[in-house]
């Protein structure tokens, strides 16, 4: 089986370790069904080929942890109204090419549009002490993985005409969500997430009495947190193990949470597919206010987002399935353009685009008679 790119499919985990670990996996008759909430996560299960090696009776599935994937159409929306009312929009790659309503900032970059592609915010406000003709929009999106770099760049004098349009998660309010509403038996926590937030705001959710670990990004991390997760429901118990731990404090980076906190607090925020979910969002706080571009330039980009919005009206949406795919509900295959008018070179839903989504990672490395992952 060959991938997209012609080269041919890395072989499933083998080394000593993986093998131990899946040694042990199996001897556990439990049925297990798991939910990780990471798109680095579900890229390591793709690209090794985990569901495949795993028993029948352990179950991994996706829930929404890919940071673009989540962006809600709107949020896209007024980034295409923010560069079509004149402002430059720059954003991670990704960010470009996932749909809004009716389009993306990359058709809109086609159209005429002023949108760059970055690096990091601070690419963004480079740009921005260079051209001081322009008016810089950083597009930050993501989770608690990128949220410190944008704190701490706004803690440091920016340029005028330097803002950023928010539309950043936090991961626990969307876990101890989906724990009431699907049907999962245990968690794997971000290690990402983790290593800034810490271990504790996962401990709610072991309350309610779903086993937790955080893990790592390697196979061998992967398989070491399902063994963990057995362990707990064998015992009878619900905790959050720490299966990263050369890497995640309990306490996580105080500093990063420090610099986080300053500029940004909660808020509820939408999340594709999902809703609105309590508590979930980080925006500027009113210090900062000066540097949130969409209060900064609401009244210049408004008509423009009423156009933006009407072009969707009657456009068809090619039936994408993502919400059910984000909440753990569906699988890829099941969608209807998966594979066909859906590919990473041309997405038709934000789960095709990004390294991270799972409709990407599934068409790049899904095996023929790979099991659980066809
Ligand atoms: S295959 Fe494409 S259209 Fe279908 S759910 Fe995935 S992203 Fe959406």
């Amino acid at each position: 089986m060959k991938m997209e790119n012609g080269k041919s499919l890395p072989k499933p985990a083998v080394s000593e370790i993986e093998k131990k670990l899946l040694e042990r996996i199996r001897e556990s008759e439990g049925p297990l069904r798991i939910m990780h909430v990471c798109g680095t996560h579900e890229r390591t299960i793709a690209k090794y080929g985990l569901r495949s090696v795993l028993p029948e009776n352990i179950e991994v599935i996706s829930g929404p942890g890919c940071p673009v994937c989540v962006t809600p159409e709107e949020d896209v929306n007024i980034a295409i109204a923010l560069a079509k009312s004149g402002a430059t929009i720059v954003t991670f790659g990704d960010m470009m090419r996932v749909p809004g309503s009716a389009e993306s900032l990359l058709d809109a970059k086609s159209e005429g549009a002023d949108v760059k592609m970055v690096y990091s915010i601070d690419d963004a406000i480079t740009l921005a002490e260079k051209k001081p003709e322009l008016e810089v929009v950083f597009f930050g999106i993501g989770f608690e993985t990128t949220v410190p770099a944008n704190a701490a760049a706004l803690l440091r004098d920016t340029p005028e005409n330097f803002s950023i349009l928010t539309s950043q998660k936090q991961t626990p309010p969307a876990i101890n969500l989906l724990a009431s509403d699907t049907n999962v038996d245990a968690f794997i926590a971000p290690g990402h997430v983790a290593t800034i937030i810490g271990t504790k705001p996962f401990e709610p959710l072991a309350e309610k009495g779903f086993p937790v670990v955080v893990s790592g990004f390697e196979a061998a991390d992967i398989l070491l947190g399902i063994s963990l997760l057995q362990m707990q429901v064998e015992k009878g118990i619900s905790r959050v193990d720490n299966g990263y731990p050369r890497v995640v404090k309990p306490e996580g980076n105080t500093i990063a949470l420090k610099m986080m906190n300053e500029v940004f607090e909660t808020a509820d925020s939408e999340w594709r597919g999902i809703g609105n979910i309590k508590d979930s969002g980080l925006v500027l706080r009113k210090e900062f206010e000066e540097k949130d571009a969409a209060r900064k330039y609401e009244d210049f980009y408004a008509s423009a987002l009423e156009e933006v919005r009407k072009r969707a009206e009657g456009k068809d949406k090619k039936r994408c399935i993502c919400a059910a795919i984000l909440t753990g509900k569906a699988k890829p295959p099941k969608c209807p353009n998966f594979g066909k008018e859906c590919t990473p070179k041309s997405p038709a839903g934000p789960c095709m685009v990004s390294q991270e989504g799972m409709c990407y990672n599934w068409f790049k490395y899904s095996r023929e008679g790979g099991g659980k992952i066809a």
